[in-house]
């Protein structure tokens, strides 16, 4: 373990999504939208989401997960510690 203590989750800020315009968070959107149907999870605030999917994600907005995370930060919908997660990958 460092100083840091254990690998951040990846969590998204729901409410925050909703508020962003459609042409950037649509694709976040609907991969956010199968996740909550294959978990039934429909009523969170937010949604926990595997470091896999983040790599799915980079590849559908066609970035690195890296820059794809600063972006998500940029629009609130990451928490700035997600940062540490993926310099995990
Ligand atoms: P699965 O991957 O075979 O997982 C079966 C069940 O194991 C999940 O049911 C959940 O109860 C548990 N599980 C698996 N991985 C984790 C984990 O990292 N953390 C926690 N807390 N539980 C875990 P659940 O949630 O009903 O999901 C059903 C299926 O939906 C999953 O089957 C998977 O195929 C898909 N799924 C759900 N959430 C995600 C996700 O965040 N990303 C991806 N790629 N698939 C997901
Ligand atoms: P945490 O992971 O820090 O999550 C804190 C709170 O954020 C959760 O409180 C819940 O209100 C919300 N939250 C986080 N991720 C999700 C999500 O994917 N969907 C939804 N609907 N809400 C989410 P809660 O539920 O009282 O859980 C408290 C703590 O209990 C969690 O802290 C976590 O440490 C643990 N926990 C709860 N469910 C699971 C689980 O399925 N797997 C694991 N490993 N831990 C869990
Ligand atoms: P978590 O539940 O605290 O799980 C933390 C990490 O433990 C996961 O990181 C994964 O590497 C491992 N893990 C936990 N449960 C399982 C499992 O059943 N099978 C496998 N193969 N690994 C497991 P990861 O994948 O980055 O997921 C991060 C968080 O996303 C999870 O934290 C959980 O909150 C959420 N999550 C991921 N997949 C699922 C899922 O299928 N269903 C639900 N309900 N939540 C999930």
């Amino acid at each position: 373990p460092t100083p840091l203590g254990p690998t951040p989750k990846l969590v998204i800020d729901l409410e925050r999504m909703q508020q962003l315009p459609q042409e950037k968070a649509g694709p976040l959107a609907r991969y956010i939208a199968t996740i909550q149907s294959q978990r039934g999870d429909y009523n969170g605030r937010v949604l926990s989401i595997r470091q896999e999917d983040l790599r799915s994600l980079a590849v559908i907005y066609d970035r690195s997960p890296a820059d794809l995370t600063e972006e998500l930060i940029n629009w609130g919908v990451l928490d700035p510690e997600a940062r540490r997660a993926v310099d995990a990958f």
